[in-house]
């Protein structure tokens, strides 16, 4: 089978940084025990190896119970799509060592949010319910409302003639536009910050620039990585003629019916390890 990269691969600066930090983190710090609230980054795979070198991920709807549950000087790792701004006092009264991962264009977004809710502004965050990301921002003011992506608002609660209207890193830069539209349609004067962040959306873009002579064609990335199945939503609704798969690793490809594939083009999440999309490579080139 003929099978093309499709660039870019491999972690995103965000992720990458992640990683660094909860395993210098790690180093920094021998023999405590080492804490990451959440999925350090959404990929099962980099959790795993996290966990097998002693660091261990911390899960559970009540995120303040769980750093509670941590005992002074314990080290506790923020994950890269941010956390509830409450945590970092509950942590610290607490007398944890802190990391904090948080991807600086994460981080941007959160510092805007602060500066217009502190000006008196509305924001309506356009984000997943239930996402990490979006959770943080919810948690900042009660004046962020949430546009879910299923094209859902109360408009009633936006009383600000020209709120500013912000989103997730991670979301299907298509879908968003519409949703732009749409609150433009009812708020005229709403203040527009695209925050799609660039490694989310030149991937995005490189899924439509695929030839559309593949018949084959594999996302690789974790089932709760939002980007990654943004890739999986973009490539499934443009390549109607081609088999469109969201895989997390060689095991999963090996499950697919490959019968009379000749031509396959894979895409992957900015947090997929690239040794796993090579794997998966060299197999298919073996096809
Ligand atoms: S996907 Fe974007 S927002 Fe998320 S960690 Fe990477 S660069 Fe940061």
């Amino acid at each position: 089978m003929e099978v093309e990269l499709v660039q870019p691969q491999g972690y995103c600066a965000g992720v990458l940084n992640a990683i660094r930090l909860a395993y210098k983190a790690k180093e920094e710090n021998p023999g405590k025990n080492i804490f990451v609230l959440g999925m350090l980054v959404h990929n099962k795979t980099v959790i795993n190896e996290l966990t097998s070198n002693g660091i261990i991920t911390l899960e559970g709807e009540d995120e303040a119970k769980l750093v509670s549950s941590l005992s002074k000087g314990d080290v506790l790792v923020f994950s890269a799509h941010g956390h509830d701004p409450k945590l970092d006092e509950l942590a610290d009264n607490k007398g944890l060592i802190i990391y904090n991962a948080t991807c600086p264009k994460v981080q941007n977004n959160i510092n805007k949010i602060y500066a217009e809710t502190e000006a008196g502004h509305q924001i309506i965050y356009i984000g997943q319910k239930g996402h990490r990301e979006t959770n943080a921002a919810l948690t900042i003011s009660k004046n962020v409302s949430l546009y879910d992506t299923k094209l859902l608002i109360n408009y009633q609660e936006i009383t600000d003639k020209s709120p500013l209207v912000i989103n997730q890193t991670t979301l299907n830069f298509l879908s968003l536009k519409d949703i732009h539209d749409d609150i433009k349609r009812h708020i005229p004067e709403a203040r527009i910050s695209n925050e799609i962040c660039s490694a989310t959306r030149k991937r995005q873009e490189a899924v439509l620039s695929i030839n559309p002579d593949v018949d084959l064609i594999i996302i690789v990335g974790d089932k709760k990585s939002s980007n990654s199945q943004k890739l999986y939503e973009i490539a499934s609704s443009h390549y109607r003629n081609s088999d469109v798969y969201m895989v997390s690793d060689l095991e999963d490809v090996k499950k697919l019916n490959l019968e009379n594939k000749r031509k396959a083009a894979i895409s992957s999440g900015a947090s997929s390890p690239l040794y796993i999309v090579e794997q998966i490579r060299d197999y298919l080139l073996t096809k």
